[in-house]
């Protein structure tokens, strides 16, 4: 379905914009990887890429650097000829009572959970107007749009990307370029298992009774969202039916939202 396309996928040498990547492979789509990570784990996800049989490479753009997140994006067109699909996943947490929150973790949370979308749209939209085609899709959260204590700057910077799904999809309502939000509610990657381990600790809890507390908190499924059910709705928001999806917020959480 995605043959001739090409797509970046921030933050995906690991968790869900790896799932999500791998979903869009799946599909023909040429995928540009962005993330930190070593040489192993960077080989690993282009391994996994090329293994469905598209061509993949990588870029190493630091989603705090404007500059940077330019580059990825010219990359991308200079080397596969266009950019089609932008999925603006890289993210990191830091849970924290504001009083105590760091301004540099305040500052870094801001930078790479929403002013990078703000530098990506800018620079890949106009390439996706002049082919008249692309899909936008932001990775919010469940945190988005209601809050948790102690995670003021993620919870800031989701509803902000929201916010800022909206404005983009009625800028580009009267073309073939769609913006939308994907909310997820728990998803078991390295960002969640950091909290399990602090909660396990806190708690005296093992590894699998703070995992089943956290996702019990919120989700009236007691169960996570995983890489490829959130691969799966991005295959979905890429598809013809997915043209008239705009400024939506889709939630796949559990029913967190619901309550
Ligand atoms: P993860 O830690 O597995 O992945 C985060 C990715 O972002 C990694 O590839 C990492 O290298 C990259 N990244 C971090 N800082 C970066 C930087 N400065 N420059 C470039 N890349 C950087 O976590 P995840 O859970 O897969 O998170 C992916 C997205 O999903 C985030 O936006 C997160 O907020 C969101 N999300 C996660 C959950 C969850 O429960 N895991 C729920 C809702 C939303």
């Amino acid at each position: 379905m995605l043959k001739a396309r090409s797509a970046i996928v921030t933050g995906s040498t690991s968790g869900i914009g790896l799932g999500i990547a791998k979903a869009l492979a799946a599909q023909g789509a040429s995928i540009m990887l962005n993330g930190l990570g070593d040489a192993q784990q960077l080989a690993a996800a282009k391994k996994a890429i090329a293994d469905l049989g598209v061509a993949v490479d990588y870029h190493g753009a630091d989603m705090t650097k404007p500059r940077e997140i330019e580059d990825l994006v010219a990359a991308t067109a200079k080397r596969f000829g266009s950019v089609d699909i932008l999925v603006n996943n890289a993210g990191i947490q830091h849970v924290a009572p504001i009083e105590k929150f760091p301004d540099e973790r305040w500052d870094a949370v801001i930078a790479i959970n929403l002013t990078s979308s703000f530098h990506t749209i800018k620079h890949a939209l106009p390439l996706m107007k002049a082919r008249r085609w692309g899909r936008i899709i932001n990775i919010a959260s469940a945190h988005g749009l209601v809050a948790s204590a102690e995670k003021s700057a993620y919870v800031a910077a989701k509803h902000g990307i929201v916010g800022l799904t909206k404005s983009v999809a009625l800028e580009t309502a009267n073309t073939g370029v769609t913006c939308n939000a994907i909310c997820p509610g728990w998803v078991l990657t390295a960002l969640v298992q950091k909290q399990i381990d602090a909660r396990a600790a806190a708690a005296g809890q093992t590894d699998a009774q703070a995992k089943i507390a956290l996702v019990s908190e919120k989700q009236p499924d007691h169960e996570f969202t995983t890489p490829e059910d959130l691969g799966a709705l991005a295959v979905f928001l890429c598809s013809e039916a997915g043209r008239v999806v705009r400024g939506a917020s889709y939630v796949m959480d559990g029913g967190w939202t619901a309550q």
